[in-house]
């Protein structure tokens, strides 16, 4: 907990302690930069340091909605929390003022950081695809819906319940259809006091300008290499794989996830079968969006290494390569357009493979290039 667990984004994490600290909170911002830069969990982390009260939560205090397990808050969230003793001794802990947190930071002591930690702080409300299907009562979809943000609008006008602040955080907030975002319209044009929405996006472009225009833009950056590297490591990565993985991130951990899940499939192509091109788009995502990306990827990949082969190439076999890049250059283009992903994939993949650049030199390759 805290914003010290946002890493790589200390211009930002300063900026929204700021806001914290003055009490001047936009009703409306807009977290945007590539995916997987931690976007999310600063909303979550601003939504806590906002509401947070700094008086240590005691069993004297009314226990009504007490998290599950308010021993993890009190040992891993503060500096008190070092000593090793068990919850009932803290909990004895006569109420001793503000606990020590930075400015503008959460405590992770009091009632509201607890419930926050735990997921069930009723003032501040995740709104995603996932809550979409439970409140609905249907399948995950890849859209939020109108009939969502009416709900979101609905708990909007209602009154904080435990604290000071209602905070909503929608989540990826370009699966807001046209129709659910000019509903959200109506709450940032005219927004109830002390409520705020925080929409995470990694594709700002796709609101509305409006939506725009009515939302105080918070900017994340990629993350620096070293910090991807280091959290890979920390979730279990080989230090040699977690450097090679951030080289081809491009500061996202998403993209480090998806060149980990391309780098295994590579490893079980074997050397020389004809139809590896084939077995390995048909490895695609089944999801269209997901493919797309992970389609989007690859050609970028292809993309450099025919690059390095045209750059030490000489005549006439430079002309090849010309040609090459020229005709991937194409498919890339393609790829944002309504196409099949997978024979768009194939083909760019066969005719990489037939000018002699094998496949499993992909990544390799992307990563000496992203390394030099
Ligand atoms: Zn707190």
């Amino acid at each position: 907990m805290a914003f010290s667990s946002i890493l790589g984004q200390d211009k930002t994490i300063k900026r929204l302690r700021s806001l914290v600290e003055t009490g001047r909170v936009p009703p409306a911002m807009i977290f945007h930069g590539p995916p997987g830069v931690g976007k999310f969990p600063a909303a979550l982390e601003f939504a806590a340091a906002l509401n947070c009260t700094r008086v240590p939560f005691t069993e004297a205090a009314p226990a009504a909605a007490a998290p599950e397990e308010p021993a993890d808050g009190l040992f891993f969230a503060g500096p008190e929390s070092k000593a090793p003793a068990p919850a009932p001794a803290a909990a004895a802990r006569p109420p001793e003022g503000p606990a020590p947190a930075p400015a503008g930071d959460s405590c992770g002591l009091c009632r509201s950081c607890l419930q926050a930690k735990s997921g069930a702080h009723p003032d501040i409300r995740v709104v995603d695809t996932l809550f979409q299907a439970a409140l609905l009562d249907e399948d995950e979809s890849a859209n939020l819906k109108v009939d969502t943000v009416r709900e979101l609008t609905r708990w909007a006008q209602q009154k904080p319940m435990l604290s000071d602040w209602k905070i909503f955080v929608i989540r990826d907030a370009e699966a807001l259809v046209p129709q659910a975002q000019n509903a959200l319209l109506k709450t940032l044009e005219a927004p109830p006091p002390n409520t705020v929405i925080v929409l995470t996006t990694s594709k700002k472009n796709s609101l509305l300008a409006t939506i725009l225009s009515h939302s105080f833009p918070v900017e994340f950056a990629p993350l620096p290499r070293a910090v991807v590297a280091g959290l890979l490591t920390d979730r279990g990565a080989d230090p040699a794989e977690a450097l090679k993985l951030a080289a081809l991130s491009r500061g996202s951990m998403e993209k480090a996830a998806e060149a980990g899940g391309l780098m295994l499939r590579l490893a079980k192509l074997r050397p020389g079968d004809p139809s590896r091109a084939f077995k390995f788009a048909a490895g695609l995502p089944k999801d269209s969006h997901l493919a797309r990306e992970e389609v989007k990827t690859l050609l970028e990949l292809a993309l450099g290494r025919i690059r390095a082969a045209w750059r030490a190439a000489e005549p006439p076999a430079k002309n090849k390569f010309t040609a090459l890049l020229r005709r991937t250059l194409e498919l890339r283009r393609m790829a944002d357009r309504n196409v099949s992903y997978y024979q768009l994939l194939e083909v760019a993949l066969l005719e990489s493979e037939r000018a002699g650049l094998k496949l499993e030199d992909l990544l390799d390759t992307a990563a000496a290039e992203a390394n030099g």
